[in-house]
């Protein structure tokens, strides 16, 4: 048998601004190409304790349980759920988008009852909905999303949800895989028991480390099982050896993810946390005016409007993948359609960590005029251009 042979690795040189993976920072790409060092090193011992604190300050808490999760962010939500839920516990999860359907899955694998609080996709939960449920259900965790990436709705009143949640003994598990970073997210002010995130949204950075925070009483839960949970490679409780006191090998870090996600965090730090936050309603907020400007709607309404995924409704008369191949082909840039319920009926698009440039935004709203002009749409291009560079201040 011959020696395959395999040209040079050249992937088309993309804008990404769908829903993740956002762009990587040039600092972060390049802190990729660090030199390893063993994974129980002692000066690898000093870079998970850098990465830690930063998550601490990104997430705004102070729990020393802050560690990233070896895997995607589907790996950090799963060491979430698969180590809260115990057989038999209830899980109380939202219907108003994908990644409640997701956490689902996870909590019936991990042999939970789940139960159902209902929202339309597009809608953020209603508080008082989710006091219902906990009067008819009694659930022992409330599982939600904090900013919908199917759907671009971030979830307003989380203390609100959180303080039900606790009046009823239950544990509070958020999904801020696309508000870590990006959008105001304060879990010990908030009261959120367990937080969990990935690196390729607002962090910028590629996947394969995953932000995860529990507080002491999350943890305790989780320390005093009965049973083990499912998965050995996501039990907390082993975890605990690599990432607590100890530093015992439990599995083999992705040494340059950590590196990686060090300097994304760093990235966040020398920005500051409220100055991102800020920047991301900007830098989105130019966008939502170009397509508005333009004579597209936004599917969201302001007040749950979520900057790092802007949902725009898909206007008369163009389909959805017309619009999103034509990008892609004659642009390389990368959009989202709709999933679900809103299948069809929207465009997803990401302005997460380093692709939220005035740049990249610009370049958007005039690829996205000009893919619809091109399909028949009735839009205002220059208008919408326009509106966008007045928002950007140019
Ligand atoms: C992307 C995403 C996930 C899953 O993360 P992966 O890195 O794709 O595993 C979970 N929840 C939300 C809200 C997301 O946007």
């Amino acid at each position: 048998m011959e020696n395959p042979t395999v040209g040079e690795l050249t992937p088309p040189d993309r804008t990404l601004m769908g829903p993740g993976p956002s762009e990587v920072h040039p600092r972060v790409l390049r802190a990729m190409s660090t030199p390893l060092v063993g994974h129980l090193d002692p000066s690898f011992i000093d870079i998970m304790n850098e990465v830690q604190d930063l998550l601490r300050y990104t997430f705004r808490t102070e729990n020393q349980w802050t560690i990233p999760v070896s895997g995607t962010g589907s790996a950090s939500m799963e060491a979430a759920i698969g180590n809260l839920v115990e057989p038999g516990d209830t899980m109380l999860v939202p219907t108003n988008g994908y990644f409640g359907g997701r956490m689902e899955s996870m909590a019936e694998r991990a042999g939970g009852e789940v139960v159902h609080v209902d929202a339309p996709w597009g809608e953020p939960l209603d508080p008082a909905d989710v006091q219902l449920a906990f009067e008819e259900h009694q659930p022992d965790i409330f599982g939600f999303v904090h900013a919908e990436t199917s759907t671009g709705v971030v979830q307003p009143d989380v203390s609100e949800l959180t303080s039900i949640a606790h009046g009823h003994d239950a544990y509070v598990i958020a999904d801020s895989v696309t508000s870590l970073g990006g959008v105001e997210l304060k879990v010990d002010e908030w009261d959120i028991d367990v937080a969990y995130s990935g690196p390729q949204k607002c962090l910028s950075c590629p996947p394969g480390a995953s932000p995860l925070t529990l507080n002491d009483r999350a943890m305790e839960k989780v320390l005093s099982r009965e049973e083990a949970p499912r998965s050995w490679y996501l039990d907390l409780s082993l975890l605990e050896g690599y990432w607590g006191d100890d530093r015992a090998y439990h599995h083999t870090a992705p040494i340059t993810n950590v590196y990686a996600l060090r300097e994304a965090l760093r990235l966040v730090s020398e920005e500051g946390i409220e100055a991102r936050w800020e920047r991301h309603r900007e830098i989105a907020g130019a966008l939502k005016a170009g397509v508005e400007a333009m004579g597209l709607e936004m599917n969201a309404p302001e007040e749950y409007w979520l900057p790092s995924l802007n949902a725009v409704r898909v206007p008369e008369g163009v389909t959805d993948t017309d619009i999103t191949s034509y990008l892609l082909d004659q642009y390389d840039l990368e959009i989202a359609t709709g999933l679900g319920d809103l299948d069809g009926e929207i465009f997803r698009i990401g302005c997460m960590g380093y692709s939220a440039r005035p740049e990249t935004v610009s370049y958007l709203v005039s690829a996205l005029g000009d893919a619809l002009r091109e399909h028949g749409a009735d839009v205002d291009v220059e208008a919408g251009l326009a509106a966008t560079s007045e928002a950007l201040g140019r």
